[in-house]
């Protein structure tokens, strides 16, 4: 559980964080080296699959979202440098919607 708070919300209720696409990723790990918040990780693949018609499942190392909660709410620079635009970020206008709904919520406790 992550007791990290923005703006008196538990950090924990936004869901602003990086999904990979693991039809896109490479597994270059660009988002792994570049992140300075631990939000990602290196995944050992104990089977990578030569077989597959899937990049990913071929892969010997692949990024995790390890946690997400550790994310800073609105960067998105991780998806910026993905060479191949493979991490998603929730829509911006969603998530300003989220976040005004949960301060009036934690306001009025
Ligand atoms: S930067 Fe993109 S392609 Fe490279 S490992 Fe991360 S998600 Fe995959
Ligand atoms: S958006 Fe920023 S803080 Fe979040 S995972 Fe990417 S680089 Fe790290």
């Amino acid at each position: 559980m992550c007791a990290q708070k923005y703006w008196g919300i538990p950090r924990s209720e936004i869901p602003w964080f990086p999904k990979i696409n693991t039809d896109k990723c490479t597994g270059c790990l660009t988002c792994v080296n570049f992140c300075q918040n631990g939000v990602y990780t290196v995944e050992e693949n104990p089977n990578p699959d030569r077989s597959s018609l899937r990049r990913w499942d071929k892969l010997k190392k692949r990024p995790r979202v390890e946690n997400p909660f550790n994310c800073v709410v609105g960067c998105s620079a991780c998806a910026q440098l993905c060479p191949v635009g493979a991490i998603e970020f929730p829509e911006r206008k969603e998530i300003v919607k989220t976040i005004r709904e949960l301060m009036v919520k934690y306001q009025a406790k």
